[in-house]
């Protein structure tokens, strides 16, 4: 066994608990990673559902000592970082928290905006008062020896905000996260009759978006399990989602099969999705692409555990 993933949460936007969401769950973004025989942890991302990781981080790692460990936040969109002060963790004295991620502003660190959400205008706690010791690191496009043999990359995304993807790499496996993002797409006017068009803009923008997009596929190539961004259908993004930063489920496929993924997983669930649109959708695409495709893809849900 190299890596366990466990998905914690896999809703965007917003948590949406209800009669709709109980097979895929209602919580947002938090994945748990464990490598190799020590179980060593690292989490990815602090949405709602890292409130359920805390607590059963009290019953398997607590009695065995201090816990330590990092948080790899993709962004700091509010649903990416919502549960943290709810994580029961950083009110434990011998904690010691990395919290890792990107900002898009310098002067808007990450201390400020993920601890800043312990004041006490949004909550009775201040960060102040936090028993565990926690360092924030701003990370951009890189590559990091967290030691111990494991490796993480970052690479940018597209989306509103700075926004990383992360391939870890551990034990001859590869898991990458790439959400949130849309694919890249030419910013230069593309109607020869608008007088804002230039075709040599255009042209060049072409080919920055085919590039941007190659980008990405390079950094999931080969990788054994990869979450992908599928707030949308192609239908549903074409019609008023363009520029929201979420990829399509149609666009996810595609990637992971031109990039050799060997299982994919679709995440960052719309909080519309019903638990039976989002099994139609699954068995819809699989149909699609019977025969044509090795790649194998499911809806993460809540709960899930998967081992690579
Ligand atoms: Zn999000
Ligand atoms: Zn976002």
């Amino acid at each position: 066994m190299a890596i366990k993933v466990r998905f914690w949460g896999v809703r965007g936007s917003i948590p949406c608990p209800g009669d709709n969401t109980v097979k895929y769950g209602g919580n947002t973004a938090c994945l748990e990673l464990r490598f190799g025989d020590e179980n060593r942890l690292v989490i990815v991302d602090a949405g709602s559902g890292i409130r359920e990781l805390g607590n059963s981080l009290l019953r398997t790692d607590l009695p065995k000592g201090p816990l330590k460990t990092s948080i790899f936040i993709t962004h700091t969109h509010w649903d990416h970082i919502m549960g943290y002060p709810f994580f029961t963790p950083i009110y434990i004295p011998k904690t010691e928290l990395k919290v890792y991620g990107p900002v898009t502003y310098e002067e808007d660190t990450l201390d400020k905006i993920i601890g800043g959400q312990l004041r006490y205008r949004y909550f009775p706690v201040r960060q102040s008062e936090l028993a565990a010791q926690i360092n924030y690191y701003q990370l951009q496009e890189t590559e990091m020896d967290l030691g111990g043999g494991l490796k993480v990359r970052t690479k940018y995304l597209n989306h509103p905000i700075m926004c990383l993807g992360y391939r870890f790499e551990f034990g001859g496996k590869s898991f990458c996260t790439v959400y949130d993002t849309e694919p890249f797409k030419n910013v230069f006017e593309s109607d020869p009759a608008s007088p804002d068009y230039d075709a040599e803009a255009f042209k060049e923008g072409e080919i920055a978006a085919k590039q941007e997009n190659e980008k990405i596929l390079k950094f999931i190539h080969g990788a054994d399990l990869v979450v992908y961004d599928t707030q949308y259908t192609h239908k549903e993004y074409t019609q008023g989602k363009v520029g929201w930063g979420h990829s399509t489920f149609e666009f996810a496929i595609n990637a992971g099969h031109k990039a050799g993924v060997k299982k994919l997983l679709f995440f960052h669930h719309d909080p519309m999705r019903t638990d039976k649109e989002l099994d139609e959708l699954v068995l819809k695409y699989q149909k699609q692409i019977q025969g044509k495709s090795k790649l194998q893809f499911e809806a993460a849900y809540e709960g899930q555990l998967i081992t690579i």
